[in-house]
């Protein structure tokens, strides 16, 4: 029996028809021919770690785990060709001892090249995209099972950036990275409104800037980062106890009790609050500062919506989330408008909210009640979280959808890389 498989959160799993952990191009060429053969269809996975079904298939799941090299590094130009299945924290340390790094990371780092660039994966700044705007050239194994180029400047690269994996299996992508650089983040406790306020001043003076807010609290944190030439003051003791005690256990146990027992989420929020929402000051690498030690297993959905709405939006969703128990931090990131075409960011720059729940009994309420608020605003999901968005919405929320549906036919005309969720949103 082949095994099963499930996503980080353990919230989607499937039975796939098969594996394959192919370590060339022409083995997937090979196998994706052999799929159209049979009949079977095809999905490929990175690390697993999106929230949603995006990576579930009955039919041959494919791992590049056995893809994770560095093709070619051009200092010079700050240009570097990876392969897809490299996984972004092995990525980053190869950077590192090449002097370079990326402009801009997410939050953690255990996600594969093929998967952060499919979904859109961002960080949070005015002055970047999202990671899949860092991509100039692209190689892949389309649908029929021919490779592929997207060299540099080639159209088609628009729509195959943020590509949901329907176009085909991507081996190798070239990003432009920089010279390697320090960052001093400093975090500001203040109260929910008072934040509010003063979020848009940090989104425009900082290269990087944010916002969590603890829900049934007025405790509210905003990051603010840029670039210095201090060493770094990063403790490896620290970032061990972060990742291997309080987040390992300590979180975990709050959150255990709060799922367990929800009139006592409130009161366990105000502790974590008082604890953790406090000033401090980082000086580090880009990947290391504004990446976090991993945290624990929770529910993620995340909206984008034009930051005019920003403030609105935000305190809507405090108010639903005031109606519920929600035990995890609501966050508020920034992403530039870019061009393309199922960029969340597409064409505009984006507040991107992050509604982020461990507690059963109110995460459909959640979701389903943030959901329907972001609607209001024009929000476009987080193609890596939970949402439920059809065919319908979506051709009206990304104006180049009947684009990106056109070349998915020309690149997967039998639709050998579908899945439930792709159908949904493509047939
Ligand atoms: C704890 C945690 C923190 C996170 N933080 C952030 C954050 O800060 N910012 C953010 O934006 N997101 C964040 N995410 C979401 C995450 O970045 C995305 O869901 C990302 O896609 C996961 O990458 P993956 O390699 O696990 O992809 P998977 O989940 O395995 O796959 C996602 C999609 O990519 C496709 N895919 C994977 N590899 C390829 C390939 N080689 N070719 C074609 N298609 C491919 C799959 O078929 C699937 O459709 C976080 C997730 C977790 C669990």
């Amino acid at each position: 029996m082949q095994p099963e498989f499930r996503n980080w959160s353990r919230r989607h799993c499937c039975a796939p028809a098969a594996w394959a952990h192919p370590s060339t191009d022409d083995e997937i060429v090979a196998l994706v021919k052999a799929a159209n053969d049979s009949g079977r269809t095809v999905k490929v996975v990175g690390a697993g770690h999106s929230f949603s079904a995006i990576a579930m298939t009955d039919g041959v799941l494919v791992s590049l785990d056995r893809m994770d090299r560095v093709v070619s590094v051009d200092v010079q130009r700050g240009l570097v060709r990876v392969q897809a299945g490299m996984r972004l924290r092995d990525f980053n340390r190869a950077l590192a001892e090449h002097g370079l790094s990326l402009p801009i990371v997410g939050s953690i780092a255990e996600q594969s090249l093929g998967g952060l660039v499919a979904t859109g994966t961002h960080g949070s700044s005015l002055r970047h995209g999202n990671l899949a705007t860092l991509i100039v050239a692209m190689r892949l194994v389309s649908g029929t099972g021919e490779v592929v180029e997207l060299p540099e400047g080639d159209p088609r690269l628009l729509g195959a950036r943020v590509n949901l994996g329907a176009l085909g299996i991507v081996t190798e992508v070239t990003l432009r990275v920089e010279s390697m650089f320090a960052v001093a983040e400093e975090s500001v406790p203040m109260g929910f409104e008072a934040a509010l306020a003063a979020f848009p001043a940090f989104i425009r003076d900082h290269e990087y800037a944010k916002l969590w807010w603890l829900p049934h609290t007025d405790a509210a944190l905003l990051f603010r980062g840029d670039r210095v030439t201090e060493p770094s003051n990063i403790s490896a003791v620290q970032r061990w106890i972060d990742e291997h005690i309080v987040n390992a256990w300590v979180f975990p146990a709050v959150l255990w009790l709060g799922n367990k027992f929800p009139s006592l989420i409130p009161p366990l929020n105000r502790v974590t609050g008082a604890v953790y929402f406090q000033r401090r000051r980082t000086v580090g690498p880009p990947a290391s500062v504004l990446g976090l030690a991993m945290p624990p297993r929770h529910f993620e959905a995340e909206w984008a919506v034009p930051l005019a709405h920003g403030a609105e939006a935000l305190r809507r969703v405090r108010d639903l989330a005031e109606g519920l128990r929600v035990n995890f931090i609501l966050e508020a990131r920034v992403v530039r408008g870019d061009d393309n075409w199922l960029s969340p960011a597409y064409g505009r720059d984006t507040i991107q909210i992050g509604t982020y729940i461990t507690n059963p009994a109110d995460r459909a309420a959640f979701f389903a009640g943030a959901e329907a608020i972001f609607a209001d605003y024009g929000g476009r999901a987080h193609w890596g979280k939970e949402n439920t968005l059809s065919r319908a919405e979506a051709e009206r929320l990304y104006p180049r959808f009947a684009d990106f549906r056109d070349l998915v036919g020309v690149m997967d005309p039998r639709g050998t890389l579908r899945n439930a969720v792709l159908q949904r949103l493509l047939d």
